[in-house]
């Protein structure tokens, strides 16, 4: 398996401030890019804006700012979230970077060199919501956009078309060599049968009608298509057809790095259709795994501005803390699979999971180890009895199963799997019942491997969960008396290793929350004027 792992969010479109929707993508690729760091994976991960094109150019317009202007206020926005929701990325991509316009000017270039793209002029009907032409079959009678339905405009303009012809054959047997290339496997077929089959025409990949955008060195008057720019980035930002592309030597070239794009499902068709057919034609290597995340919706659909049911982030983890959001976006909704958001169920999961669960065995375990041998977590002399056997039996399952699940993208299973082994070590004290081994003096030995299961128990869970648990995983490792040297995976994997440490009870790491109070905060949270929302 591959040691190298290159993870990369959509670059979002700075149209809008961003809120919860937005941190959902980027915390599940954040805590993937953590998990693989953590077992010493060598790891590049990369978000960014997608900041060309006509509906920027209009929103620049409107708001009376030169589009630059425009992109460089919401792009503080965004990088301030990311900081707020602990965001680890290694680099920030933003397409009117000149890097960025190095790249892709060289990028076109190759295509004319290569008689990849030609000259002709389109006439179809345009979306701008998602910059993209149709033709009259697609458009209907009524002119509305096949994908978000918002009525289109007929347009007519010079450009230059990507030759898809040359390249279709080659894609279909990549989809077929790669199964796994694109997840959800549904959305394979989808693309087969609803662009592929009907006969995919050649992509308009240069702009004439507006200028907001990377212009053409060898056609004046083009600006490149927003679509062939903002995929680009994916390279651009590892230094493709630059003087120093180490790391796009290291993370793509490779092939031995696993590479994988997280996006949404709306953009699903550029990322597993013509950019695959543009990699073919530089001649690179394609993703290992395009990979579409569902949507995080609110009970009236879709969280936008103009619905007002948008939950801004910088409110919501000052109240819950980064770690609890971010638990929370990992563990409620199954990556790949659209979910509800509703404070009801953001309040029960923090109590039920983070106080009830990890909080109450990490109190009452260094309350015990306190009381029965002053502090001091004994050795693990090994399984006394069925319980011990069966913990530690359970622990090593969910190692495996955890790295598996996170290897295939399975986030929130995989973290599901630790909160069983948490629930699991809770039912293990009941079982064994330390209070009546400690009243028994010939049950000291028990009573001493039943609180090094324990503890041994919370240290690995701690590091499972801390790709998720920023901060609250190096308090758990504080209260259990954890030596920073021992504070890694492979110590806290290898079970048993914690012993002859002293424990220090400290404050609740989560505590438990009181429902009503706290769902009315929500609530007035999302009901929040829109400047406020911004904010
Ligand atoms: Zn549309």
């Amino acid at each position: 398996m591959s040691k190298k792992f290159y993870i990369t969010t959509p670059i979002y479109y700075p149209s809008a401030s961003p809120h919860l929707g937005h941190a959902y993508c980027t915390t599940l690729c954040d805590i993937i890019a953590r998990g693989k760091r953590l077992r010493g994976f060598e790891t590049y991960f990369l978000t960014g804006l997608d900041e060309h094109g006509e509906k920027i150019q209009e929103n620049a317009l409107a708001a009376g700012v030169t589009p630059q202007q425009f992109v460089d206020e919401v792009a503080v926005k965004f990088i301030s979230l990311w900081k707020t929701m602990m965001i680890s990325n290694d680099d920030f991509i933003r397409t009117t970077q000149p890097r960025h316009y190095e790249t892709v000017e060289k990028m076109f270039s190759k295509f004319l060199q290569n008689d990849d793209v030609y000259l002709s002029s389109y006439r179809g009907w345009y979306c701008v919501h998602e910059e993209s032409y149709w033709t009259d079959t697609q458009v209907g009678p009524d002119h509305l956009c096949p994908e978000c339905h918002r009525p289109c405009e007929e347009k007519s303009e010079a450009a230059y078309f990507f030759r898809c012809d040359k390249y279709v054959d080659d894609l279909l047997a990549f989809y077929d060599q790669n199964p796994n290339f694109i997840t959800p496997k549904g959305r394979k077929d989808e693309m087969v049968n609803n662009f592929i089959k009907p006969g995919l025409n050649d992509l308009c990949v240069t702009r004439t009608s507006f200028s907001w955008g990377i212009p053409v060195p060898e056609a004046p008057g083009h600006v490149i298509y927003v679509w062939l720019d903002a995929l680009a980035n994916y390279v651009t930002a590892l230094g493709y057809l630059q003087k120093d592309d180490s790391k796009f030597q290291k993370f793509w070239n490779d092939p031995d790095s696993e590479v994988v794009h997280v996006i949404g499902a709306d953009i699903t068709r550029f990322h597993t259709i013509y950019w695959p057919m543009f990699l073919e034609a530089l001649d690179l290597r394609e993703p290992s795994r395009v990979f579409v995340h569902g949507l995080m919706m609110m009970k009236d659909g879709k969280m936008s501005k103009s619905k007002g049911n948008v939950i801004p982030v910088p409110p919501l983890v000052e109240r819950f803390g980064v770690d609890a959001v971010r638990y929370y976006l990992a563990r409620e909704i199954i990556f790949g699979q659209d979910g509800q958001f509703t404070p009801e169920q953001f309040v029960e999961r923090l109590n039920s999971d983070l106080a009830n669960n990890l909080g109450n065995l990490l109190n009452r375990t260094v309350s015990m180890i306190d009381k029965y041998f002053e502090g001091k977590i004994p050795e693990d002399k090994g399984d006394t009895n069925e319980l011990d056997k069966n913990l530690s039996a359970l622990a090593e399952k969910t190692v495996k199963a955890y790295e598996v699940l996170n290897d295939d993208l399975k986030v929130t299973e995989a973290y599901s799997a630790v909160m069983d082994l948490v629930s699991a070590a809770n039912k293990y004290i009941e079982e064994s019942a330390p209070w009546a081994l400690a009243k028994d003096p010939a049950k000291k030995e028990q009573l001493a491997n039943c609180m090094a299961h324990l503890a041994n128990t919370i240290f690995l869970s701690g590091m499972l969960l801390s790709p998720i648990l920023v901060t609250k995983s190096e308090k758990i490792f504080d209260q259990l008396g954890v030596p920073s040297a021992l504070r890694n995976y492979a110590s806290a994997t290898k079970f048993g290793s914690l012993h002859g440490v002293l424990v220090h009870k400290g404050e609740q790491l989560f505590p438990r929350l009181d429902v009503k109070t706290e769902v009315d905060f929500i609530q007035q949270l999302m009901a929040a004027p829109k400047e406020k929302a911004a904010a």
